[in-house]
């Protein structure tokens, strides 16, 4: 019987956690043919998140649960979901029921024609704003006509994949992280599963405008160097400019005598070129900063407690590893499988 893993990241989700696993729990049902677990990745949530995971888990030896020491991120979340996730097949998805349950008998029955990927793509967005579905939409027009390798457009990290596409991903270890973009980068037979992407069932969205900003950020700079070579143009159309300006300076000067003390030209130039020097000087910034924090090896994230996991059973990553150094089982053999940081 082959074993599915559900991935769900979840930040201060107490509000839709109960409807989220009584629905998962149902499909369980639906599918008899299937080992249906539930890995959830807590995120450093602050609202009673933790204590309702630890009580699903109690009663559920299929709920897996990975307490995070603080808040990294839905994307390191997602991430440490893959690093633990141990089933045949893995999905992953929002907590939040944006992400129909339902979906996934879908999405499991594409695997099953021979997909290793199967990217679920939102051809309706319920709930959302006006303002989050232009950008959105903007965004991923910009980014696919500037990325290396085309990416598919507007989907989230709704998907289902193969046990050798997760052992490929997890090679992938860079500290600004656009998964969805990596998933398309990663190969494999790919396919793509429209679905109607329902209103949050309950709570706030935890995407305020700054993350969804650093997110684009992030997508645009890991996939594309276009802003670092659109700065070679217009240095190119910049020179021309100035050119011109020697020119019709130099012609005045000799041949017409002109005595126009010429203040706004070079002010509205000085202010032009200081402008582009700062812009320059920050897109080249993004970059370089990027390789700093990837030059200091960080973790990605580190655990501060788990639930129905056996740590010392999966193979090695840095976080795993510094996971278990915390949870201090290098060295007792003897505990079981919820691990809490020994006080
Ligand atoms: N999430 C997370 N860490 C964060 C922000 C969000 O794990 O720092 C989770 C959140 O609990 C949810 C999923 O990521 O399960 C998607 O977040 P949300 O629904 O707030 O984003 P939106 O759907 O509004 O883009
Ligand atoms: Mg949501």
């Amino acid at each position: 019987m082959k074993t599915v893993t559900l991935v769900a990241p979840c930040y201060d989700e107490v509000e839709v956690l109960p409807e989220f696993y009584a629905r998962v729990r149902q499909l369980a049902n639906q599918l008899p043919q299937y080992k249906l677990e539930i890995l959830f990745v807590n995120d450093g949530s602050r609202d009673g998140t933790d204590g309702l995971l630890d009580s699903l888990a109690a009663q559920d030896p299929y709920v897996k649960v990975l307490h995070f020491a603080r808040n990294r991120g839905h994307q390191v979340a997602l991430t440490a979901g893959l690093d633990f996730a141990e089933g045949d097949v893995i999905v992953t998805m929002d907590a939040d029921l944006q992400d129909p349950p339902e979906v996934i008998p879908e999405l499991l029955t594409k695997i099953e024609e021979g997909f290793d990927i199967v990217h679920a793509q939102r051809s309706v967005r319920e709930g959302e704003t006006r303002f989050k579905l232009a950008t959105a939409h903007a965004f991923y027009r910009l980014l696919n006509a500037i990325a290396h390798e085309p990416l598919i457009e507007d989907y989230g990290d709704f998907r289902a994949f193969t046990r050798p596409v997760l052992m490929a991903v997890r090679g992938f270890r860079e500290q600004h992280r656009f998964l969805r973009g990596t998933f398309v980068l990663l190969g494999f037979r790919q396919a793509v599963l429209p679905y109607h992407r329902a209103a949050r069932s309950a709570g706030r969205t935890k995407f305020p405008l700054r993350k969804m900003l650093s997110f684009a950020v992030d997508g645009i700079v890991s996939f594309s160097s276009a802003p670092l070579r659109s700065l070679l143009w217009f240095a190119f159309i910049l020179w021309g400019v100035s050119l011109a300006f020697t020119a019709r300076a130099l012609i005045g000067h000799f041949i017409f005598r002109w005595t126009v003390p010429g203040w706004t030209s070079l002010v509205v130039l000085l202010t032009f070129f200081t402008g582009l020097n700062l812009f320059s000087l920050s897109v080249v910034g993004l970059y370089v900063g990027r390789t700093f924090e990837q030059g200091q090896h960080r973790p990605l994230y580190w655990c501060r407690a788990t639930r129905n996991i056996d740590l010392r059973a999966l193979p090695y990553s840095p976080e795993i590893e510094l996971s278990r150094r915390i949870l201090g089982l290098n060295e007792s053999p003897s505990s079981p499988t919820d691990n809490d940081h020994p006080e």
